[in-house]
């Protein structure tokens, strides 16, 4: 079993992600990141002739336009009025803007004959807790109002809404999400895809899945059934698909620049407190959780778990009821019927299940009773966030509220000196508090942070002052990187210490401080020059890409060229 969630998904993961990455080392000289390098041309949808990876087809003039064919990823038109305006707003318009309408449509549903894709918040009827759960669920208030640590700040734009996590007063998280974007905004969604071609040299396929660009499908993401293939254990990718075939796929990353999303054929569908993983036989409890509640939720699983499908149980589970869980199960298993379902009378590409968008998936995972609000500007989508909670989150909804733009004088954002915050995690440049520094600077590999020593002269030993700034470093080394949503390889060069054990003590405070991330890390030990290597799994394409542009008249450089020592008699031709 791997780290938290058992023989399933992580193993998996990893063993995937090392193919990827060999697949990049080819083409890309081992950045392992999928992001253009800046001396190419950004992917302009241009079909080629011979195939690759992130192979692209023209996109259809209905829903392309100028700015996602520019940046690949729709950034460069966010913000901005005039792509909002042209994009179908699906979700809203499909659920209906009140939440009475949503749950009336839940209930007149039926049998599901409806073509469109199935969306995991329809499907959460309210759900019914004893007086005593409730009790235990609930939030702590003093003198009648929420307490908690953290608050989520939900700020709703013109196509562009964005969540700040709050801990006391400082910004830890935050996210920005164009929900209206369907080519682009895919992690999570399930289709029933057309196998475009097999490429056995690179041991993966292009899949169509009706994006602009084409998928790909890597082949330790490929399912296949051991009864139709001979010999190997693991069958080639051209042994396992064929050009034209049909299949359901999951997107698990979504695509950046000229790179298409990346698929597998093993769905899981997150619930609040379980993962489901469909005709599998996964089966894992998350290991944050102690020993006995381990075996609590085991014995609990044993009543509620679907005999053809695979589960994970999430860190989330802890004192939850077999009723809870079996609910989550049943709901879980009920979106997988339906999926099957639609898949059945669709033709490929065809979207079969959509992700809700982020709000929604943050209050599915994230909020409980740590939270003492969560405070939502826009009417509509507090409405719907709080219906969402009734079947998720039941004691809770009373701490998530409406931040009525009209009665407020100010905006959201402002009101909870989030914009400040922003601006700063956009500087390269962060102050430690003894004066100190780190400089975090993204490269196409990798992300480098610098770790400087203040003006401050320590009281004792130069090693002493050291070690004190460095411990300080890792500890807003782990908070940047959560801030900033930095994912891929980093390397962080510390200022060097001459005592093995004082690095170790960096190394292990650094660890300390990740753990808090639930974002994926691992931590390899100090070397020699004093680095520290780790990866970040990538999740969001990061707040620095979100919130900026590369600029056009140096590439992203940052440097101007002296032409003069260029020009014919000037400096290279004098000597
Ligand atoms: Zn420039």
């Amino acid at each position: 079993m791997s780290d938290n969630s058992g023989n399933g998904g992580r193993a998996r993961e990893g063993r995937s992600r090392r193919e990827q990455n060999r697949l990049t080392d080819k083409k890309e000289s081992g950045t392992g990141d999928p992001r253009p390098s800046s001396n190419l041309p950004r992917g302009d949808g241009r079909p080629s002739t011979k195939p690759q990876i992130g192979d692209s087809r023209p996109a259809p003039k209905s829903s392309g336009d100028s700015g996602s064919s520019k940046g690949g990823d729709g950034r460069s038109d966010g913000g901005g009025s005039g792509g909002g305006g042209r994009r179908r707003r699906r979700r809203r318009g499909n659920r209906g803007r009140g939440g009475g309408q949503q749950r009336g449509g839940q209930q007149g549903r039926g049998s599901g004959a409806s073509d469109r894709p199935v969306e995991a918040i329809e499907d959460t009827p309210s759900l019914e807790l004893d007086e005593k759960t409730l009790r235990r669920r609930r939030g702590r208030e003093r003198r009648g109002k929420p307490i908690g640590r953290y608050l989520m700040c939900v700020s709703v734009g013109d196509g562009v809404t964005q969540l700040a996590i709050l801990e006391g007063r400082a910004l830890i998280e935050h996210y920005v999400s164009r929900p209206a974007d369907d080519a682009n905004e895919i992690h999570g969604n399930v289709y029933q895809a057309r196998v475009q071609n097999v490429l056995p040299g690179m041991e993966a396929a292009f899949v169509d899945i009706g994006t602009p660009k084409n998928a790909v499908l890597y082949r330790g993401d490929v399912q296949f059934d051991a009864d139709d293939v001979e010999g190997e254990k693991r069958p080639r990718i051209e042994q396992a698909l064929k050009a034209k075939q049909r299949i359901i796929a999951q997107v698990t990353k979504n695509p950046i620049a000229h790179k298409g999303a990346r698929l597998t054929q093993e769905i899981s569908l997150p619930g609040r407190y379980v993962v489901l993983v469909p005709n599998s036989t996964t089966y894992g409890i998350s290991k944050r959780l102690p020993d006995g509640e381990r075996r609590r939720l085991r014995s609990i699983l044993d009543q509620v778990k679907p005999a053809d499908h695979g589960i994970i149980v999430r860190t989330a589970a802890e004192g939850v009821t077999e009723e809870e869980i079996g609910l989550d199960i049943g709901r879980l298993a009920h979106q997988w019927d339906e999926i099957e379902s639609l898949a059945r009378r669709s033709e490929a590409p065809a979207l079969l299940y959509r992700e809700p968008e982020l709000v929604f998936r943050y209050i599915r995972e994230e909020f409980n009773r740590d939270f003492r609000g969560v405070l939502i500007d826009d009417r509509a989508t507090y409405e719907q966030v709080r219906a969402y909670a009734e079947g998720v989150a039941p004691a809770l909804v009373d701490r998530i509220s409406h931040y009525d733009l009209k009665e407020e004088k100010l905006p959201l954002f402002e009101r909870h000196h989030v914009q400040e915050q922003l601006r700063k995690t956009l500087d390269p440049k962060v102050w430690l508090a003894s004066g100190g520094s780190l400089v975090i600077e993204r490269t196409e590999a990798l992300t480098v942070i610098d770790v400087n020593t203040g003006k401050n002269v320590g009281k004792s030993s130069l090693e002493e002052t050291v070690l004190a700034n460095n411990l300080e470093a890792a500890e807003e080394v782990a908070r940047q990187l959560r801030l900033r949503d930095i994912g891929g390889i980093i390397v962080i060069d510390f200022v060097d210490m001459d005592v093995a054990k004082n690095r170790d003590k960096v190394a292990g405070a650094l660890r300390e401080a990740l753990s808090r991330d639930k974002t994926r890390t691992q931590v390899f030990d100090i070397s020699e020059l004093g680095l520290v290597e780790m990866t970040r799994k990538r999740i969001g394409e990061g707040l620095l890409e979100s919130f900026t542009s590369e600029c056009e008249d140096c590439e992203g450089r940052g440097r101007q060229l002296d032409e003069s020592l260029l020009a014919p008699g000037g400096g290279v031709g004098r000597r």
